[in-house]
């Protein structure tokens, strides 16, 4: 407001009221009139004013609004005043531009296109008061040439007038933004839908994703696989994950992340994934389901450090086909757990690992204790039967991790997993204390007299041994130094093997004892009960190094059925056996049968029976004087050619024996099928037949079935007078034993035969 407007008319208010105070005071008697002048001067004066002031605003507002329209035209983007009864409208430039608004436009029109505008944003100038004031609004203009401008605008209001207001709108171009924002839709919603797609193929695949990008050892879960480990945050910690697997995949899960984590990409050989096959299960409780772990070797962050991480798929269906597979090849049919293929195959990967991650497994050999008597005497069904809950019993101790398989009749192995830094030593023993309590349910109703113990040798995987293969067989080494011993119990200690040398040392060695006939036989006697007179010899061959010590043949044969040498030790001992019988017989003495042990190589040399002829032949003995030993061992083998080949010795007249009978799993079997002559009733039923029952009822019933098919029989490690006399009331033909004589050098022997023949020694 101009202030010297206001200034005059409250000059001329004041010189007004002045005066009429002046007329008042001079004149009292006019007062009344005089103030009646002065209340109407005084209305007049207010109107005056209201006047002046009003066509005082009304010329100063169109002054400021032209000011207003300069500023607003300096603007360069799109800006407009304009009241809501649109009869003030200015438009700069930008405006125009936006509106199509040409220079010579007519305001009429110009009003039109605005309130065409106003109508294009939905609001009509008299509402635009009420809605835009203070507010932004969002137009989207057709620029003419098809595409849309899209502009905020932000509107104020200039003056509020009682018919009329003025407003201010000014527009910021937001085309790009909102193209942006646009397209940022499009492209979230593009994911949404991959997202949603890869979800779906996820779960149609049955695909989980588990990835680890981070130096924490957390795997980001994909919902797939987070509904596979039964989790509800998409992350889980390795040491959770670890626990949710099965103990027996724990170890290979550790090896997969030593193995991510310590190989270098240049190391990596293959660019396919690998697999491992883990077993997860969701909760503690609910059943382990086989996943397959899909994973890259060489996957790196952008800062070279690996990716850990694979794909989980249920291959439950597949498990089980292979399953079917699996019982075929690696299963026991009888019990029902691993064969020793399966030991063999899962052993070397319990060694490799073991190995690579510094942990520690045992492996423990068993075996039951005198089974060949619960089979011969009880019948298969019943030892089936007790092989079966005795795979059962060793089963419960794989629980915590390992496992158990049947590697031959009574011969089973238990692989142990030692949880323990320290490994524990006792672990063995312990497991096996708890086998043999449990072994006491296993007597069944017609087992009463024989109670079931079982023997064990144990070795430690990976120390005791440089392949699987060695730490089994070091743990069969182990059970081997009892021999037969009930309920022995003996850990692999690598002093068991000093006192015989290295193997390769050892074989060198008897190649040369070979050669210079270090090689010597003994003989011991086998005695007829009745007569109680020699009637033959076992010759037993014997390593007398040149200092003098004895090495058995349990130690040395092994080896030289292992290295070939054995063909040369059975010529030898062919050779020496059959010209000194028939020395003695030269020499007048009664003549003997005299046996040699034949091992399964010697047997299935295709020239068996040509060789003994052309030896008999040689040294002018009869064959009814030659008697080979057989194991039950070479049965196993190709039963048709063992048959073919014993009968063609028998041919010729030669004799057969059955060396160790009942050690083996199907004795009585063989009785029926091979030709034999004499049944060798093996040492660990004599060494009990006084006292133990089983034991003399099932020599009994082998003598009497052997005689029934006119078969001899001997019992072998007979020591003492009583074990004699029983055997020769159970009608057993003959004994050998240190009762009548330990093996002996052919010259003591000769003496025997003298005092034998002559009823005593020559030349005494
Ligand atoms: P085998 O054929 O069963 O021989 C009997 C073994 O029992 C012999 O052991 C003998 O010394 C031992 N023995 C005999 N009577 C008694 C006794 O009353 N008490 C005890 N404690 N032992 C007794 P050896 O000579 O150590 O032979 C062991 C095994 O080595 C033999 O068992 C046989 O399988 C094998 N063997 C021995 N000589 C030869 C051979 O020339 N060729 C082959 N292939 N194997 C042989
Ligand atoms: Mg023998
Ligand atoms: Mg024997």
């Amino acid at each position: 407001m101009n202030k010297n407007f206001f200034l005059w008319l409250e000059t001329l208010f004041a010189v007004g009221s002045m005066l009429v105070l002046f007329f008042v005071s001079s004149y009292p008697e006019s007062a009344w009139l005089t103030l009646r002048i002065y209340i109407l001067a005084m209305i007049g004066f207010t109107l005056l004013l209201v006047v002046a002031v009003r066509y005082y605003q009304r010329q100063h507002s169109s002054v400021d609004i032209s000011r207003i329209c300069e500023m607003v035209q300096q603007i360069d983007v799109p800006a407009f005043i304009w009241s809501n009864d649109l009869s003030t409208l200015f438009t700069n430039q930008a405006m125009d531009e936006l509106l199509g608004i040409g220079e010579s436009e007519d305001p009429g029109d110009t009003a039109v296109l605005l309130s065409n505008f106003f109508h294009s944003i939905g609001v009509t100038p008299r509402e635009a008061d009420e809605v835009l004031n203070g507010d932004t609004f969002d137009s989207g203009i057709d620029d003419g040439s098809g595409n849309k401008r899209y502009i905020s605008w932000t509107t104020s209001m200039l003056k509020k007038g009682a018919q009329a207001s003025l407003y201010f709108s000014i527009g910021f171009e937001t085309t790009e933004l909102e193209e942006a924002k646009r397209s940022l839709t499009a492209y979230a919603q593009g994911l949404f839908i991959s997202q949603n797609r890869y979800q779906l193929s996820m779960k149609l695949s049955g695909i989980g994703i588990l990835l680890c990008e981070s130096v924490h050892d957390v795997y980001y879960v994909s919902d797939e696989a987070m509904h596979f480990l039964g989790i509800e945050n998409d992350h889980i910690t390795f040491s959770d994950f670890r626990k949710k697997l099965h103990p027996d995949d724990r170890f290979i899960f550790d090896d997969y992340l030593n193995r991510i984590r310590h190989t270098r990409p240049s190391e990596v050989t293959t660019s396919y994934p690998s697999t491992l096959e883990l077993r997860i299960r969701a909760h503690a409780g609910a059943p382990y389901i086989w996943y397959a772990y899909h994973y890259h070797e060489n996957l790196t962050a952008s800062n070279g450090s690996p990716i850990i991480g694979g794909a989980l798929i249920d291959i439950t269906g597949e498990k089980a086909k292979d399953a079917r597979i699996e019982r075929l090849a690696f299963l026991d049919e009888t019990t029902e757990i691993a064969n020793r293929n399966k030991l063999m195959h899962d052993g070397a990967e319990t060694y490799r690992i073991c190995k690579t991650m510094g942990t520690c497994c045992w492996i423990m050999v068993l075996d039951i204790d005198r089974f060949h008597i619960v089979n011969d005497s009880y019948g298969y069904e019943t030892g089936d039967k007790i092989l079966k809950n005795f795979a059962h019993i060793l089963c419960k101790y794989t629980a915590a991790g390992g496992f158990a398989a049947r590697v031959s009749a009574d011969n089973f192995v238990l692989v142990l997993h030692d949880y323990t830094d320290y490994g524990d030593e006792e672990l063995p023993g312990r497991t096996l204390e708890h086998i043999r309590s449990d072994m006491a349910g296993l007597t069944t109703e017609e087992m009463t007299t024989l109670s079931l113990t079982c023997s064990a040798g144990f070795a430690r995987i990976p120390s005791d041994g440089d392949s699987f293969h060695e730490v089994l067989e070091h743990a069969e080494f182990a059970l081997a130094m009892g021999k037969g011993e009930l309920s022995y119990v003996m850990g692999y200690d690598v002093n068991m093997h000093r006192e015989m040398v290295s193997q390769s040392e050892m074989e060198k060695e008897l190649a040369e004892a070979i050669e210079k006939h270090h090689l010597q036989l003994y003989y011991q006697p086998k005695v007829d009960l009745k007569t109680k007179k020699i009637m033959g010899a076992e010759a037993l061959i014997r390593w007398i190094k040149p200092d003098g010590t004895m090495i058995s043949p349990n130690v040395f044969i092994p080896i030289a059925e292992k290295t070939g040498m054995i063909s040369d030790i059975s010529r030898f001992v062919l050779h020496e056996a059959c010209e000194q019988n028939a020395l003695w017989q030269q020499m007048r003495l009664t003549p003997i049968v005299m046996s040699i042990n034949f091992a399964s190589g010697d047997f299935y040399q295709a020239n068996v029976c040509e060789v003994v002829k052309d030896e008999l032949y040689k040294v002018g003995l009869q064959p009814k004087w030659l008697e080979l030993e057989l194991t039950e061992r070479l049965a196993l083998g190709d039963v048709n050619y063992t048959v073919q080949q014993m009968n063609a010795l028998r041919d010729m007249g030669i004799l057969l024996a059955m060396d160790d009978f009942g050690t083996g799993y199907s004795s009585l079997s063989y009785i029926q099928l091979l030709p034999l002559t004499l049944l060798k009733l093996d040492r660990s039923f004599i060494i009990e037949i006084e006292t133990d029952m089983v034991a003399q009822e099932i020599v009994s019933a082998v003598i009497k079935i052997a005689k029934s098919m006119h078969i001899e029989t001997i019992a072998e490690g007979v020591e003492y007078e009583a074990q004699s006399e029983i055997l020769k009331r159970m009608g057993c033909d003959y004994i050998q034993g240190y009762l009548y004589g330990k093996p002996m050098t052919a010259r003591d022997f000769q003496k025997r035969l003298e005092i034998n023949t002559y009823g005593k020694e020559l030349g005494t």
